[in-house]
């Protein structure tokens, strides 16, 4: 068994050792005599750091519980010189570690105000890169619930209370009402005791004070299967998250020329705009492709008891192209008709009256697979797509000559 130093100080950032093993496969790392690198558990990440000796400096990538109950530090590198007994020092990233301290100890005081104000339990907790979040068994959570608990989890904050770790037998610890119990065979419990506010076993590491975790922010509430998800960040990480909110928020306030509380307002009226002017976009492209159609029956003669209308344009989209050939078909009832576009995207549209001889379906995917595009469509009506711009009057004048034969 490694001897685990954070389990009696926190802030142990450094400390000496001795090489249990060496191992090289399948990853390198090493066992040591006693650690205070923290493994990954209890819903709480691993540390990295450092492992040195006078000739060698060992990155800690990744430290996990091993199943023998020892404590395994993966490396960089494999070490060169370590073996059975080689004296150690040992170092942990302390911004990390102070971060988790935050998150973990934030994480406690949290749970234990949705307790005391809901009576709502966690049942599980997640610790990410960007935040972390905390399961509740619960199947309802109102917004006033959730203001609630930030606002006492950060009044115990701000009373920086004691944070204090003790060691009980499992017996002890039936009679002091935790609030979490780990489910382990261990008999001995360590008990994280945040003074008058909340008792539960946990092995991680925490800070002493609750002052020390800063602030606790509640950010995205969800129902999960389980009950309801919610994130959080703690010190550093909600002053980062809070500095990042508002840097978005006064790039967009900036885009509307507003003060970033009337963003919403302001965000609201735009799409109010763009919606009526959608609308208005409709009305005016139907009416355009009513008076287009019109004007394009006028100019095109009949011939063998039909109108054949081919038409290329450069700057209508295939929405257009289908409403146009919709009004030329319907207008007059023996118009068949072959459009193009040739931007936005390369698009043809074919289409005949009710009642005429021809299949656009199958004229469309036969001049697709000839130019390489994808379409097809019903016997009246059909659409299709070009890989490029030039290939539109080509097929068109192969399709015209069909039509016309
Ligand atoms: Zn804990």
């Amino acid at each position: 068994m490694t001897q685990r130093l954070y389990y009696h100080d926190s802030f142990l950032y450094e400390f000496e050792a001795e090489v249990r093993e060496v191992q090289n496969t399948p990853k390198p790392s090493l066992f040591l005599d006693r650690t205070a690198f923290y493994p990954t558990s209890g819903g709480q990440v691993f540390d990295i750091g450092l492992i040195s000796t006078e000739n060698e400096k060992l990155k800690v990538t990744e430290v996990a519980d091993a199943d023998d109950g020892r404590v395994i530090h993966y490396l960089e590198a494999p070490a060169k010189a370590l073996q059975p007994g080689t004296k150690v020092h040992g170092q942990i990233d302390r911004t990390r570690r102070r971060d988790h301290m935050q998150q973990h100890t934030g994480q406690h005081v949290l749970s234990a105000a949705f307790v005391r104000l809901f009576d709502l339990h966690t049942v599980s907790f997640h610790m990410g890169d960007d935040y972390c979040s905390i399961d509740l068994d619960t199947p309802t959570l109102t917004k006033v619930q959730i203001e609630q608990a930030e606002r006492l989890a950060n009044e115990i904050i701000l009373e920086n209370r004691a944070v204090e770790i003790s060691f009980v037998t499992r017996e002890e610890a039936g009679k002091l009402g935790l609030r979490k119990v780990p489910v382990t065979e261990r008999d001995e419990l360590r008990i994280i005791d945040i003074r008058d506010f909340d008792l539960s076993a946990c092995g991680g590491t925490h800070v002493n004070q609750t002052g020390q975790i800063g602030c606790i922010q509640l950010r995205k509430a969800e129902k999960v299967r389980q009950g309801w998800r919610i994130e959080f960040v703690a010190g550093q990480r909600a002053v980062a998250t809070a500095r990042r909110d508002f840097t978005t928020l006064t790039e967009t306030a900036a885009l509307f020329s507003a003060h970033i509380y009337d963003v919403p307002t302001q965000a609201r009226k735009s799409l109010d705009e763009i919606r009526s002017l959608r609308k208005q976009r409709e009305q005016f492209l139907e009416e355009l492709a009513e008076a287009q159609a019109v004007a394009l029956l006028a100019e095109t003669s009949e011939t063998s008891g039909r109108k054949l209308v081919i038409r290329t344009f450069a700057d209508r989209d295939i929405n257009f192209l289908k409403l146009l050939a919709q009004r030329l078909t319907r207008l007059a009832p023996n118009t068949v008709a072959a459009l193009g576009t040739t931007s936005p995207q390369p698009s043809l549209v074919f289409a005949q009256s009710t009642g005429q001889p021809f299949d656009m379906g199958s004229l469309m995917k036969e001049t697709m697979a000839k130019h390489g595009g994808r379409g097809g469509g019903s016997k009246d009506m059909a659409q299709g797509g070009l890989p490029n711009a030039e290939a539109i009057p080509l097929a068109l004048g192969n399709v015209s000559a069909a039509l016309k034969g």
